[in-house]
């Protein structure tokens, strides 16, 4: 088994009810626990700044399935909310699910890069991660607390 941490986001519909199903979809996954979640966080649109505010959480997973198979089901988790990959990038969307670091995966494809290569610049994934691995090294990165002080989370806030 591998451990894996996954960062969610939606900025249309319901989102929280994107968010918790989206969770309850990677509960489902063959082969794969749930062993962690984070709070939902409030967040400030990131990128394009002209669209309505984010909830963001992530989850860490404990599996079995290969770095491609798990990429794959997230993406069908993301169909299946009816995420629709059209228009720009960073644009409002029912549900994101960004594998961000699997231990002992390294990946330079651009269809599956890993560890994900913009959570050092975010403070809307490292909330989250912060959560629930604040001691986590991301390779290449850095220490989740210690990137986390690094950038302003204002305008970000934890829901109850
Ligand atoms: P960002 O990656 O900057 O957060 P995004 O989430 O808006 O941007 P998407 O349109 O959701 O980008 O995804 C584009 C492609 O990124 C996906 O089709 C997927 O194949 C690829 N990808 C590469 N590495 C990863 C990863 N670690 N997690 C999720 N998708 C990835
Ligand atoms: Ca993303
Ligand atoms: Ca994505």
């Amino acid at each position: 088994m591998t451990i894996a941490y996954v960062a969610l986001g939606s900025n249309l519909g319901d989102s929280r009810r994107y968010l918790t199903e989206a969770i309850d979809a990677m509960e489902r996954l063959p082969q794969t626990r749930v062993d962690g979640r984070s709070r939902i966080y409030r967040t400030p649109p990131w990128g394009v700044v002209d669209q309505p505010p984010f909830l963001n959480a992530a989850v860490r997973l404990d599996t079995a399935l290969a770095p491609a198979e798990l990429l794959d089901a997230l993406l069908g988790i993301e169909r299946a909310a009816g995420r629709v990959r059209e228009g720009e990038r960073w644009g409002p969307r029912t549900l994101d699910l960004d594998l961000l670091h699997m231990d002992g995966v390294r990946s330079d494809d651009l269809r599956l890069t890993l560890p994900h290569p913009r959570i050092a610049e975010r403070a809307f994934v490292l909330l989250p991660l912060n959560d629930l691995a604040p001691d986590l090294e991301i390779p290449g990165q850095g220490h989740v607390a210690a990137m986390l002080a690094a950038l302003d989370p204002s305008g970000c806030e934890a829901l109850p």
